[in-house]
């Protein structure tokens, strides 16, 4: 049996992304505690929410320095949430394993900052909606105009003219687009990635569009029909939230997803209804980003859910 020595290329990146994972997680559990409540990410700096004690650097260092002072303030000895080192770990967990789905695929390193944007986003989002439910618009403003930035700064951050593994495939809106692409501009080829890597965000955007108006609709029905009550399927922000995730992921990649956070939903709302017994709350209120996120993070980790299923019927 060999054994790979520690400083190969994967072992080390790997490391790298880990790291930059948990001290970006450090940053977002400043997000998710401080944006639904309208505060200042910037000010005041860290401080211990007891004794106001601020937080010096050796105090910051993510899952460490939470480790070395045993989950407890150095100046009053509260204790400090487990929920910040478990955040850090989270995402610096996450990190290594997008970096490594890509490197095994040999995808190119310029697919990461797009990726890390939005695996961050989605877990702030999560963690948000679950305790207050929303899903505050400057995070999914924000990844909108990142995805927008990267598709004319780094037309190679997105998934579009990729040689994708199989279970990231089954791309039919861009493949149809490009071969249309293809007949309609004849002699821009080789292809002018910006231009296409623009297209592949508004179909994104444009399947957003669709979605807001299928909820809008869906909305209205009831509403007339029982004027007392108005059933929210689905909030804006979770709707801003999809628009976010097509925008970093193309058309293609959001309807699979959409199809795996409905059925998640679904699967919740079912067994909530069967353990409360009550209907009124029926898929109502359900807190969706977590049933966002958790199909879109796959997908970055490791492809198409509905792949793996496909697959596993078959054997
Ligand atoms: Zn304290």
């Amino acid at each position: 049996m060999s054994v790979e020595p520690i400083t190969s290329p994967p072992s080390l990146l790997l490391f790298f992304a880990f790291a930059f994972g948990s001290i970006v997680g450090s940053f977002l559990n400043v997000v998710v505690w401080r944006l639904p409540r309208g505060e200042s990410l910037s000010h005041p700096p860290s401080h211990c929410p007891k004794c106001g004690h601020s937080i010096r650097a050796w105090e910051n260092i993510p899952i460490l320095s939470w480790l070395a002072l045993r989950g407890r303030c150095s100046n009053c000895a509260q204790p400090i949430s487990w929920r910040y080192p478990l955040g850090e770990l989270s995402l610096g967990l996450l990190y290594a394993a997008v970096t490594w789905n890509i490197w095994r695929n040999d995808l190119p390193l310029a697919l990461l900052p797009g990726f890390f944007w939005l695996t961050a986003s989605l877990l702030a989002a999560a963690q948000i909606d679950l305790k207050h439910r929303i899903i505050p618009d400057k995070l999914n403003y924000a990844g909108i105009i990142v995805a927008v930035l990267l598709s004319l700064l780094l037309p190679g951050s997105r998934l579009i003219g990729q040689e994708l593994p199989a279970p990231m495939q089954a791309s039919i809106i861009s493949e149809a687009v490009l071969a249309w692409l293809a007949k309609a501009c004849a002699r821009t080829q080789p292809w002018n990635w910006r231009f296409v890597a623009l297209i592949d965000l508004l179909l994104g955007l444009l399947l957003a569009a669709i979605c807001f108006l299928v909820f809008y609709c869906l909305e209205k029905l009831p509403a007339r029909r029982h004027k007392t009550e108005q059933r929210q399927l689905m909030g804006a922000g979770d709707l801003k939230c999809i628009a976010m995730i097509a925008a970093f992921l193309g058309a293609d990649a959001c309807i699979y997803i959409l199809l795996g956070a409905a059925a998640l939903g679904f699967v919740y709302g079912t067994a909530q209804m069967l353990w409360t017994k009550k209907r009124a709350g029926f898929f109502s209120n359900l807190p969706f980003a977590p049933f966002l996120a958790m199909p879109t993070l796959f997908w970055l980790v490791k492809g198409n859910w509905l792949y793996f299923v496909y697959r596993a019927l078959l054997k």
